[in-house]
């Protein structure tokens, strides 16, 4: 019996690996652009940041972490998400005060233990980005169009960026009491987990994806409702700066996001008929997670993330067929094969795509090969023809075969123009 992965994570093979390259220098390019830097962060961490972090009640916390003792005894968790991480590593290495601004990206696997479905897995991909040190709207703007302008580059179409407002601690806990109160008179309509959790975490509920619970908090109280003056102003100066930056959203008062940690903005970039996976990316506004954290001071934040495999099957196959081959090298007898392989070598140093059998095929079948690698020119190295220091140049497009000298087979094919 063969070993496979384990359920719910997947090999990523060519041509699909290099869709994720791709995919990943756009996002690398489109981050630099906005003065965004690359941090990778161990996949492990204690525990208790993800239970600080994320929130005790959320789905990630509750059920989905991979998380085990480790042989010191430490409890450990391979990161469900990105945000925690950074922050904690934020707070490790602060900037000086007063430096303005800490722009960072990252690339990379997420685990979470959920129900394997379409775009739903347990080792999945995201592309992040957290902006630190301003409570400035411009900053929420400038992160939401970043996310735009990557994913319309990308290709994605008919895309719309919702946004909402959760208030922040001086206004949440009215909106809180209004929600709880509405709830409690819901009770016999919600899901198990939601009338377990209203009490605890009444925004959960709307977050629920139960039909049972849609419909029933269908009329529940907003958020924007109840945000305070600041609050109110921060969101309306958001959405100004959203138009100055030609970013076009609609608001999307029931959208609160699973987890703890925001504050003020939400956002998502959904596609409308995707069902329960159609959120692509999703972030939002964290200005007091660092202090949940330890830090000292509170540092005002927003960040998001992109579910790669979301992205990726939303853009539809296409494209990523294998790279043509610039020369493929073929000889009539295996006492060839060192000559040959040197010059492969040679080429390969020299920038071209060049392609060779090594297990002594027949010719037809090296030729078979060759036709299928896409190489422009198939270099025949024959016995005889060797013996004169020369090989047989075939031009596969014209179908025309010389025999010249080795050396100027190698200077020509040194110019050959690579693919790209
Ligand atoms: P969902 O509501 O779909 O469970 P979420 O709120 O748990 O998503 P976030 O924690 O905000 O998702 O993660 C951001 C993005 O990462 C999601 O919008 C989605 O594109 C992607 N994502 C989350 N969980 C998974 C998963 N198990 N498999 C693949 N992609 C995922
Ligand atoms: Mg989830």
């Amino acid at each position: 019996m063969t070993l496979a992965t384990v359920r719910g994570m997947k090999d990523i093979l060519p041509p699909e690996s290099e869709r994720w390259a791709a995919l990943e220098a756009s996002f690398r390019d489109h981050a630099g652009r906005y003065g965004f830097r690359e941090i990778r962060t161990p996949l492990l961490e204690r525990t208790e940041l993800f239970a600080r972090a994320v929130g005790e009640t959320t789905d990630i916390v509750e059920k989905e972490m991979y998380t085990f003792t480790d042989r010191s005894g430490e409890s450990l968790t391979v990161r469900p998400e990105g945000t925690a991480s950074v922050v904690r590593a934020y707070l490790d290495h602060r900037p000086a005060a007063g430096e303005g601004p800490v722009r960072l990206f990252y690339i990379g696997p997420m685990f979470r233990h959920e129900r394997p479905q379409k775009g739903r897995m347990r080792q999945f991909h995201q592309l992040g980005a957290e902006l630190f040190g301003t409570d400035a709207p411009y900053a929420d703007a400038e992160t939401m169009a970043f996310l735009h302008g990557f994913l319309a580059g990308a290709g994605l179409r008919g895309i719309s960026l919702e946004i909402n407002s959760l208030g922040d601690p001086e206004c949440r806990p009215a909106y809180h009491a209004r929600l709880t109160e509405y709830l409690a008179s819901r009770d016999g309509e919600l899901c198990d987990d939601c009338r377990r959790r209203r009490v605890r975490n009444p925004l959960r509920v709307l977050d629920c994806k139960s039909e049972r619970c849609v419909r029933a908090t269908a009329d529940a109280p907003s958020a924007l409702d109840f945000l305070c003056g600041p609050c109110r102003d921060h969101f309306a100066a958001v959405e100004s700066a959203l138009s100055s930056a030609g970013v076009p959203f609609t608001r999307n008062a029931r959208m609160v996001r699973g987890l703890d940690y925001y504050r003020r903005t939400t956002f998502e970039f959904v596609i409308p008929g995707m069902g329960a996976q159609n959120t692509v990316a999703a972030g939002g506004r964290y200005d007091g997670l660092a202090q949940l954290l330890g830090g000292k001071e509170r540092v005002p934040a927003i960040g998001f993330a992109i579910g790669m495999e979301r992205l990726l099957m939303l853009l539809g196959e296409g494209g990523g067929a294998s790279p043509a081959a610039d020369v493929f090298l073929v000889t009539t007898s295996a006492a060839l094969l060192p000559e040959a392989f040197r010059r492969k070598m040679d080429l390969v140093a020299a920038g071209v795509r060049a392609e060779m059998d090594y297990d002594g095929r027949s010719l037809k079948s090296q030729f078979r090969r060759a036709d299928r690698s896409g190489a422009k020119v198939v270099l025949v190295l024959g016995e005889e023809e060797w013996g004169r220091g020369a090989v047989g140049y075939r031009d596969m497009a014209k179908g025309i075969q010389e025999e010249i000298p080795a050396e100027e087979a190698m200077r020509r094919l040194r110019g050959v123009p690579k693919e790209g």
